[in-house]
């Protein structure tokens, strides 16, 4: 994983075909990055300026700088797979899971322009009533 890899994560993407894009998984990696990163400043900055009585804004700084940036990226991202299940064959399709982008029978992550079974084994979705 080189540097770019990195920031990447940092903003909640990872590359797929060369381009970031966001993922649960980066999603996920991304917000374990960030809250690593600020747990470790803030017990250098803590220790050195004795800032122990101020803990508590730990919290808001986690949620501000984490918490927050990662649920709007998480509504991004069903926002796009809402986009991407009504124009697309594999959205429609029983094998297509939405939370991960990935067709269940070939583990691959079809595109608007990359259907991996090229519709040979396209099946509805089951709907309840
Ligand atoms: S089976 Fe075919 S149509 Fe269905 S999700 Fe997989 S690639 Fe897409």
């Amino acid at each position: 994983m080189n540097s770019k890899n990195i920031i990447d994560l940092f903003f909640f993407k990872e590359k797929k075909d060369g381009n970031p894009e966001i993922t649960t998984g980066a999603i996920i990696w991304g917000t374990l990055l960030r809250t690593f990163l600020i747990l470790v400043i803030s017990f250098f900055v803590i220790k050195k300026y004795y800032l122990n009585d101020y803990l508590i804004l730990l919290i808001f700084i986690l949620w501000f700088l984490v918490g927050f940036p990662a649920y709007k990226a998480y509504q991004n991202f069903n926002k796009e797979m809402e986009d991407f299940s009504e124009s697309t064959l594999c959205g429609s399709c029983r094998y297509f899971e939405k939370s991960a982008q990935l067709c269940k029978i070939y583990d691959q992550h079809p595109t608007k322009d990359i259907i991996p079974c090229e519709g040979l084994n396209w099946e509805p979705k089951q709907f309840d009533n």
